[in-house]
Parts: structure tokens; sequence; C-alpha cells
């Protein structure tokens, strides 16, 4: 449909800032601009309805890792490397919280647990780890105390993370390490918080355009999409595993996760968010006596060719899924939903927020994690697009 007079006259104007993806990392880029340039014109390009990317389809973890999943941090990071994650993590979410408040996002304090498996490989990783607490706990335990220590009153100087033998029985594990400093938001009213946010920020939100390729015009940017052609001065790509589509030089693909909601018997699972082997798979309690279970892409099933369209996810996956939540929880009484979300990863865990040419910015590759560090992401690309 050709666009009409008042569209372009108005509605599609050029912009001061054009942000592409109603993601975590677009939408608070957004919030965080607009605090230091009230005045600017700050639009969001989203090609779905609803976004269709991690922000919407997450498990909601408030979380920092786990302590099997900061001993690989170790091993590949040094003790530097795995401070720094923690503290983009805990700074994120702590951003996150300004942002919006822990009340609009249904934030719950409820701790987390890393459960280890029966089999001997689980046994000796979590030999391992209960070795390295003490290590971790040093290395990690005064950047969450710094951080979150006056959000957390109560916990003020509890280590990162404690051996809980109770919890390990309760849950038919070999082991479990409990992380008290973990939480859980219900990501819904994130998301709808966010664009209530957005919508007293006067940021405008513009669902529905896909944005198909990047053009350097006179004085800024020409974007050619579905919409037709939308002029803008600064650009700032924020498309997550997709930014390789708008973007050349960056270190970021999308892949998939599964997840499942699952009605179970009142009591099987305490309320809190659990770390299943090293971090791959991962559960937690909803309310009403119902599990969130996810992830799976350490079996390596994603379809090849795919991109993050909606694509065929193999049945294997989700039989996969089924058993390994069943050994946990018993049988799952009824599976409600099932879906795919897509993360953007790449060859080092850390977020890329950069700049490829003038007026061209980027915010991409959060890992499974941008529920914790998308806000601090976000800050950090708003600070260097007011910056130039
Ligand atoms: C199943 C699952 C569970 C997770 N659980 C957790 C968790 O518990 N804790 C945690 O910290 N993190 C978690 N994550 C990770 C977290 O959700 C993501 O890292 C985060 O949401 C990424 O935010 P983003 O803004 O970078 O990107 P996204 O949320 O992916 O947003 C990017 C947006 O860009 C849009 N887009 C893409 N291309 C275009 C284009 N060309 N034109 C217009 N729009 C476009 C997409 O539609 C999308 O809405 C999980 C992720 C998944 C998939």
């Amino acid at each position: 449909m050709p666009i009409g007079y008042w569209e372009s006259e108005y509605l599609l104007r050029p912009a001061d800032l054009t942000i592409v993806g109603a993601g975590i990392v677009g939408m608070s880029a957004a919030l965080h601009y607009k605090r230091m340039r009230p005045d600017a014109h700050v639009r969001i390009l989203e090609r779905d309805p609803l976004s269709s990317g991690g922000t919407t389809r997450n498990a909601g973890f408030a979380c920092f890792g786990s302590a099997g999943e900061w001993l690989d941090d170790l091993d590949s990071l040094g003790i530097e490397g795995l401070k720094g994650l923690v503290q983009d993590r805990t700074e994120g979410l702590s951003e996150l919280l300004g942002l919006l408040g822990a009340e609009s996002i249904g934030l719950q304090w409820t701790g987390g647990w890393e459960l280890f498996g029966p089999g001997e490989k689980e046994r000796a990783l979590a030999e391992r780890v209960s070795k390295a607490l003490p290590e971790l706990n040093e290395a990690v335990a005064p950047v969450l105390h710094a951080v979150l220590g006056p959000i957390h009153p109560q916990l003020k100087t509890s280590p990162a993370a404690i051996l809980d033998a109770k919890r390990a029985q309760v849950l038919g594990a070999s082991a479990s390490v409990s992380l008290p400093w973990e939480g859980m938001i219900h990501t819904g009213k994130m998301v709808a918080a966010f664009h209530r946010a957005l919508y007293e920020a006067q940021v405008e939100r513009i669902h529905g355009v896909q944005v198909n390729a990047l053009l350097k015009g006179h004085s800024g940017w020409i974007m050619d999409t579905s919409k037709g052609s939308l002029a803008t001065t600064q650009l700032a790509i924020c498309t997550n595993g997709l930014a390789k589509d708008l973007i050349s030089g960056v270190d970021t693909q999308p892949v998939p996760n599964r997840v499942l909601v699952a009605k179970i018997k009142p009591g099987v699972l305490p309320l809190g968010t659990y770390h299943l082997e090293r971090g791959y798979l991962y559960m937690r309690s909803l309310e009403n006596n119902q599990v969130l279970f996810g992830g799976g892409r350490h079996w390596d099933l994603t379809p090849p060719h795919s991109d993050a369209s909606p694509v065929h996810m193999p049945c294997e996956w989700d039989h996969k899924l089924q058993a390994a939540a069943e050994s946990w929880i018993g049988p799952l009484d009824e599976i409600t939903h099932r879906w795919t979300g897509w993360l953007g990863v790449g060859q080092d865990r850390r977020p890329l927020i950069g700049q490829t040419q003038p007026g061209l910015h980027h915010a991409v590759r959060m890992g499974g994690m941008g529920v914790a560090i998308g806000c601090r992401v976000g800050k950090a690309l708003a600070k260097n697009l007011s910056a130039e």
C-alpha cells in the first residue's frame, strides 16, 4: 500500500534517532537517550506486532550465572573476566529496576539453585564446583555485595553460592548449590512496563515495519523498509542475533531455544529458579502449580539454514525437553505452551556495543543474559549516541 500524505509528512517524518528492534536493549537505549536529550525525536522500528526476539519470550531469570557457569568463565576469561561478567549483570539488573521499578516487572527475590544430576559426569562437575566454591565466592560475592547490597539488605554479606544438600534431596539431585542473590521477574509485565515508560517519555514506537537495508544519506541515514524509505540522523541497530542482516563485521548469530510450560502437582517444585547442565537447561516455578522448562541448545538440534523467522523445530527437541523436565519433577500433567525464542550469540559471551560508520551504532549479542545485562547495554549505547 503506497504511503499517504499525512504519513510521509508527519507520522513517518525524519527522526533524530531511529532504533531498530523493540527488545530490552532498544527500548532501554531509547529511555536513557531521552533522559540525555529530552527534545530529540526518537523512534523505534520493530518488525513484529509484539516484538519477536528474546525479550517477550524468555524465562525471566534475574540471574548472575551459576557456580558451574562461573567455573567455565574462570577457565576461559580468567578472574577479572569473570568479575566483569557478573558486574555487567548486576549493574544491568539494577538499571532495569531504576528504569521500571521492581513492582512493575513482578520481581520476586526467590533465590536460585544449581542442580546436578545423578550421572557420573554431573557428579564430577559437582565435585569440581564444590572444590572451587571458596575461589568463586571470593571473586563474585564482593561484586554482588557492592551493587545489589543496597537493593537486597537482608542478604548484605551473603556468599554468592552455597552448597545446599536439603534442596538437592527435595529434587533428587546428586548435589545442589544455592544462589541466594538470584530472583525472577514476570517477563510480560516487564515488556508492558517498558511500553508505558516509552509512551511517557514520548518515544515513538512503530511495530510492523521491517528494516531491509541501510544507505548513507547526505546528513544521516536512509532506511529501506517495508513502509518505504525512511530518514534519520542517527541509527542504532538493536536486533541482537540478526544484526548481520543490516551491518557487516559483527560476530553475532541467531540461535534458537525451546521452552515449554506445563501443569505440575502441588509442591513438586519449590518456588525459585533452577540452573541445570551448566545453564544449557533451566526451569522455574510459575504461579498456579506450573513449571517453565527450557533450553537445549547444547543438543545441537537446530535445523540447517534456519534464520530467526519461525522455523519448524524438530520433534526430537520437544521430546528431549519433556524427558529432561520429567527426570527432575516427574510426569508433567499437561503441557499448555511450547515456543521458540531466539538468542544472539558469538565467539565471546560479552555483548558488542559499537559504531561501524558515522551515525551508525549497534548494541547486540546478549547471549542468554539479556534480561540481566540489557539495560546496562542500552545505557552504554545511549551514551555513545549522545556523545557523537
Ligand atoms: C527462551 C529464552 C530464555 C531466556 N531467558 C533469559 C533469562 O531468564 N534471563 C536473562 O537474563 N536472559 C534470558 N534470555 C535472553 C534475553 O531474553 C535476550 O538476551 C534479550 O531479550 C535480548 O534483547 P535484545 O533487545 O538484544 O533483542 P531482542 O529481544 O531479540 O529484540 C530484537 C528485536 O528486533 C526485531 N528485529 C529484528 N530484525 C529486525 C528488522 N530488520 N527490522 C525491524 N525489527 C527487527 C525483532 O523482531 C526483535 O523484537 C532468554 C532468551 C530466550 C530466547
